[in-house]
């Protein structure tokens, strides 16, 4: 299964995934059709499948269009997102499984962002290759969706299924937001030197206009303050007592960043 990275909108990314072999093509969170139809023509491949994590026009904005030119094309969303996701032909919730070519993905259910929000965990087939996660917008490189429809206790359970992922999962999010949310991780987690030799990183990532996506779970589960509510030194920074004060105070500060 090839991966192919097409930025959309002003900061959204949509993933394409293909099968050489059988020369199909499935789309993750198609903001928008125009860049996904160029690249199915590239490839001379069909689209068979749209997997949506959550009803967001920027993540769905795409689906009608894709689904004139493919009407075969089978759409998956949350099993709470029937009704908001357009064309949805396929329900999914926890622990459900979907296939593309000879891979196979988890289903994690995920709300926080959105009620319905759900993420799709390809594992990997050989020992030494990564798993794949399409997290939409509740895991985001160095930080979290913001909370819509959703509490943070909602949020921290969600995020502690991905977590709970292998260190070299590839973390496909759906937004370019890196380089601000470290910046605002570094005012809550200083001393951390894991996270201010990523933000060098990333600065100079951003400078030279590349993506930072994906990300590397390890990697986040080490420098993301959204992983990290139950860090005994981002709990003193932000003065919480516990988990959930914890989150919800990183959240709170977040939006106002
Ligand atoms: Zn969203
Ligand atoms: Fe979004």
């Amino acid at each position: 299964m090839q991966i192919d990275r097409l930025p959309a909108l002003s900061d959204n990314y949509i993933f394409l995934l293909h099968d050489p072999t059988r020369q199909e093509a499935a789309v993750v969170d198609p903001a928008d059709a125009t860049p996904v139809l160029r690249r199915l023509e590239q490839l001379g491949a069909k689209l068979v499948a749209i997997f949506n994590t959550h009803h967001h026009h920027d993540h769905v904005g795409g689906n009608a269009r894709l689904l004139q030119h493919f009407p075969a094309a089978i759409v998956y969303g949350g099993i709470n997102d029937q009704g908001r996701i357009p064309g949805q032909t396929v329900s999914l919730q926890e622990g459900d499984h979907v296939t593309f070519g000879d891979r196979s993905a988890q289903v994690f259910f995920i709300p926080g962002h959105t009620k319905a929000h759900i993420a799709y965990y390809f594992p990997p087939v050989k020992p030494n290759d990564t798993g794949e996660l399409f997290c939409g917008d509740t895991l985001f490189a160095g930080g979290c969706g913001r909370l819509f429809e959703g509490t943070p206790a909602q949020m921290i359970d969600s995020l502690s299924k991905l977590r709970q992922l292998p260190d070299n999962t590839r973390v496909w999010c759906a937004h370019e937001y890196t380089l601000k949310n470290l910046q605002f991780a570094l005012t809550v987690d200083q001393q951390n030197p894991d996270l201010q030799h990523r933000l060098a990183i990333v600065e100079a990532a951003r400078q030279r206009s590349e993506a930072t996506v994906p990300s590397v779970l390890g990697v986040e589960k080490r420098t993301n303050p959204f992983l990290r509510w139950d860090d005994r030194e981002i709990r003193a920074k932000v003065k919480a007592s516990n988990d959930i004060q914890t989150f919800s105070r990183l959240r709170g500060m977040k939006d106002m960043f």
